[in-house]
C-alpha cells in the first residue's frame, strides 16, 4: 500500500511540475524570489513594492490609453512617483470602471505569453480581462508559497468544496437531529452521500472552499459515527467570512483549525494567514490601503491589466504598522475583513450600510455568546427578513431584535424566521446580505 502511495504522489509531483512549467515558466524564479523576501524587514518590502509600483505606472503611462489619459488630465508624471505614498496622488479605480473602460486599460504591449481571466460580478455584469503570465504566475506561487508552509505540496491530495449544494445539508441536518420528521429513503440517501464524501477525504492532506460548506461539513462528521480524516494539514477557507465559531467543530473534525485566504481574481492574493494566526499582507505582490474602512487595492504584477488603487468593495481594519507576529514574517497584517460594501439598506426614510449586520450579529456573538449564521434579505424599502440558520429561543428572539433596533431605530420593519434555509448563488457561495433593490 505504501509503495503505491509513493508511486502515486511521485506522478502526481511530476505532473504537477511539468504542468507548471509549461503554463506557468515564471514559477520556479518567483518562488526562489518568495523564498528569500519571506525575510525581508518592512523597510525592504516596502522598497521593494516601490520599485515595483514605479515600474508599473511608468507602463501603464506608455502602453495604457486609459492611465495615458488619466495621467495628463490630473498632470501627474510617472516621475511623480518618489514614495508609497505618492499614490495616493494616483486615481482610484472601482469595478464599474474597469468594466466600462476595460479596452483603454488594457496595455498593448505585445506579452509573451496570456491568460483570459473572468470574474462574475454580483450585479450581472463580469469583468473579463488578460492577466500576463508574470502576474498569473506570481499569484499561483504566492499561494504555493504560503501551502508549502503548512507543510503542503500543491500535488497532494486534496478536497475542494465549491457549490456545495444547500438543500443536502438542510436534509442531513434534519435527519442527524430529528431522525424522526422525515423518513428511511431521505436518510440513507444523505448517510450514502456523506460516507462516500468523508470516504475520499481520508488520503486528503489539505481541504479547501467555501467556509460555510467546510464547516456544514465538518458537523457532519462530527454528529456521525464515521472515522474523521487524520492526514489534513491544512484547512482553508476562501470567499466567505469564517466566523469564530466554526473553528471548534473544524477543529474536531478535521484536527487543525480553518485558515483564510483573502483575495480577488482582478487584484490577485492580498492577505494569507500564517501558521501564528495572523493575515499577512501579500506584500511582494500587493498594495494594501485602507481609506475610510475600505480597501483599495494595486496589483504590483499586472502589467496586461493595471490595477491600480482597486475599490474592491470591501470593508477592512489593517493592524498598526508595529504589531509583530511570532512566526517572524514582517508584512504588514490584516486585522479583519469586515464585509463586503455591497448594497445600500433602504430603510423606511433612511438609508444604512450593510456593514450593520456584521456589528449586529458580532454584538450578539460578544456579548451573548450568540454565535448564528444569518442571511438578511432585502425585498421592499423599509423592510427586511432575517433569516438565521439555527433556532432560536425566545430570549435569543428578542436579543436580536434589541440589536436590530439599536441600529435601525425604528426605520425599518422586519421579521426573523428561525431555521431557516439560506440561499446561495450557483456557485454555492452565502452572501449575507441580499437585496433586489438595487438590480434595476
Ligand atoms: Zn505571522
Amino acid at each position: 500500500m505504501e509503495t503505491i502511495t509513493g508511486q502515486g504522489m511521485k506522478v502526481y509531483k511530476w505532473l504537477y511540475i511539468v504542468g507548471r512549467n509549461l503554463r506557468n515558466p515564471s514559477s520556479k524564479r518567483i518562488h526562489e524570489f518568495l523564498n528569500v523576501s519571506q525575510g525581508y524587514s518592512l523597510e525592504q518590502l516596502e522598497d521593494f513594492q516601490l520599485k515595483k509600483l514605479m515600474e508599473l505606472v511608468a507602463f501603464a503611462y506608455q502602453y495604457s490609453p486609459f492611465y495615458r489619459k488619466a495621467l495628463d488630465e490630473n498632470d501627474i508624471k510617472s516621475a511623480d512617483i518618489k514614495s508609497l505614498s505618492d499614490l495616493k496622488k494616483l486615481p482610484i479605480i472601482t469595478k464599474r470602471e474597469l468594466i466600462q473602460y476595460n479596452s483603454e486599460i488594457h496595455t498593448n504591449y505585445k506579452f509573451k505569453k496570456t491568460f483570459k481571466a473572468k470574474t462574475s460580478g454580483t450585479s450581472g455584469q463580469s469583468l473579463v480581462f488578460t492577466r500576463n503570465e508574470y502576474a498569473d504566475s506570481f499569484n499561483r506561487t504566492v499561494i504555493n508559497h504560503n501551502y508549502s508552509n503548512y507543510g503542503v505540496n500543491p500535488w497532494d491530495r486534496n478536497g475542494y468544496f465549491w457549490g456545495f449544494n444547500q438543500l443536502f445539508f438542510y436534509k442531513l441536518k434534519t435527519r442527524l437531529l430529528d431522525a424522526f420528521q422525515n423518513r428511511f429513503r431521505v436518510f440513507s440517501y444523505s448517510k450514502t452521500e456523506m460516507n462516500r464524501f468523508i470516504k475520499k477525504l481520508k488520503d486528503a492532506q489539505y481541504i479547501h472552499g467555501y467556509s460555510s460548506s467546510i464547516y456544514e461539513t465538518a458537523r457532519a462528521i462530527n454528529a456521525s459515527e464515521i472515522k474523521k480524516p487524520t492526514k489534513i494539514k491544512m484547512v482553508k477557507g476562501t470567499s466567505e467570512k469564517i466566523f469564530d465559531y466554526y473553528q471548534p467543530e473544524i477543529k474536531k473534525a478535521f484536527g487543525t483549525k480553518m485558515i483564510s485566504e483573502y483575495g480577488a481574481a482582478e487584484a490577485g492574493i492580498i492577505a494569507f494567514e500564517c501558521t501564528k494566526g495572523n493575515m499577512h499582507i501579500n506584500m511582494e505582490g500587493v498594495i494594501v490601503e485602507e481609506e475610510n474602512n475600505e480597501i483599495l487595492v494595486t496589483n504590483l504584477h499586472m502589467l496586461s491589466f493595471p490595477i491600480i488603487r482597486y475599490q474592491l468593495g470591501d470593508y477592512i481594519k489593517l493592524a498598526p504598522k508595529n504589531k509583530v507576529c511570532a512566526c517572524g514574517k514582517k508584512h504588514l497584517i490584516l486585522e479583519d475583513v469586515l464585509g463586503r460594501i455591497g448594497e445600500t439598506v433602504y430603510g423606511i426614510s433612511d438609508k444604512y450600510p450593510s456593514l450593520y449586520f456584521y456589528y449586529i450579529f458580532k454584538n450578539l456573538s460578544e456579548k451573548h455568546g450568540l454565535n448564528l449564521e444569518y442571511q438578511v434579505i432585502q425585498k421592499q424599502k423599509g423592510r427586511l427578513n432575517f433569516n438565521v440558520f439555527s433556532n432560536l429561543s425566545t430570549r435569543e428572539k428578542q436579543l436580536l431584535s434589541k440589536e436590530i433596533e439599536s441600529y435601525f431605530k425604528g426605520d425599518i420593519t422586519y421579521s426573523i424566521n428561525t431555521d431557516a434555509e439560506l440561499v446561495a448563488t450557483k456557485k454555492g457561495k452565502k452572501k449575507s446580505f441580499i437585496s433586489t433593490i438595487n438590480e434595476h
